[in-house]
């Protein structure tokens, strides 16, 4: 196994391998402004994110949740992806990356131009907004405007509670992100996580299901990680710039061997 900051190690390993995966969390966008979990500046949408029950329960919660909603979704809408998603979506057009499962509800994997069919939300987006009663869902442009008006918008079908469609800690995640999930990783010949603590459960266990499954691993990040013993490779560096060098080297390849 090599660790450090050996960006050919990772190459040489991606080079024969012809169903690559990545999985990325909240350090490939920190790059364009966003706050990872753990860092400082903590999360993107509260501090301390409310559980399901607490939403349900309390309207005060409530309030004070689209009150900030209000106040932060136009900077999270206007973020740009960064070198990172674009060298993923990069690798995705040639067809040397079949998906990208995300942690993430930035929404900056599709921004950048993967396709919407082969990146998993396995948490969710802040671009929607889902009833919690009905499982309606807007675009979240369509709230937005609302809430010039509303304190606290509700379902125009059925009067239910409203939320951005992301996954609440506490709560299971949508099934069929989840079996996509796993399907994916199954058929995997290289997993590449990318800036995630690897911490937060059930998301966490997918590229150590992906080894056992027989897939090699590398992990980019800042700092160590719970599966860094089982990776082939781990690069303590910069998503965007370990990512562009990735992708530089495959597209070549590409472009000298006529095939992905
Ligand atoms: P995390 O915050 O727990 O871990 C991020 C990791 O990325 C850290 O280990 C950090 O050292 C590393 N990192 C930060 N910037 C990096 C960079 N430029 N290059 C390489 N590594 C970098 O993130 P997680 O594992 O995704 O878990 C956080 C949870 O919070 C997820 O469930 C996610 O849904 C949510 N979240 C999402 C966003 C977002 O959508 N952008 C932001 C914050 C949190
Ligand atoms: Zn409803």
């Amino acid at each position: 196994m090599t660790i450090g900051h050996d960006v050919a190690s990772l190459i040489a390993l991606a080079r024969p391998c012809r169903r690559i995966v990545a999985f990325t969390g909240a350090g490939i966008s920190t790059e364009s402004g966003i706050p990872d979990y753990r860092g400082p500046g903590g999360v993107w949408e509260r501090n301390a994110p409310p559980t399901l029950s607490d939403f349900r329960e309390n309207a005060q919660t409530r309030l004070t949740y689209w009150h900030e909603r209000r106040a932060r979704y136009p900077a999270l809408r206007d973020t740009d992806p960064n070198a990172g998603h674009f060298a993923l979506a990069r690798l995705q057009s040639v067809g040397r990356l079949t998906h990208i499962i995300t942690q993430n509800i930035d929404g900056l994997h599709q921004k950048a131009g993967s396709p919407a069919k082969t990146t998993i939300e396995l948490h969710g987006t802040a671009h929607k907004v889902r009833c919690l009663d009905c499982f309606a869902s807007w675009p979240a442009a369509a709230i937005q405007a609302r809430l010039a008006q509303e304190a606290i918008p509700g379902c125009a079908n059925c009067g239910g509670m409203l939320r951005a469609a992301t996954v609440l800690f506490g709560q299971t995640l949508p099934d069929d992100a989840l079996r996509r999930t796993f399907d994916v990783a199954r058929a995997s010949d290289l997993v590449l996580v990318v800036g995630s603590s690897l911490v937060v459960q059930p998301a966490a266990r997918i590229p150590e299901f992906a080894v056992a499954a027989g897939a090699r691993l590398a992990i980019i990040n800042n700092e160590p990680t719970p599966l860094d013993g089982i990776a082939d490779v781990v690069v303590r560096a910069s998503a965007g710039l370990v990512l562009s060098a990735l992708a530089n080297a495959l597209l070549d390849q590409v472009e000298a061997t006529g095939s992905g």
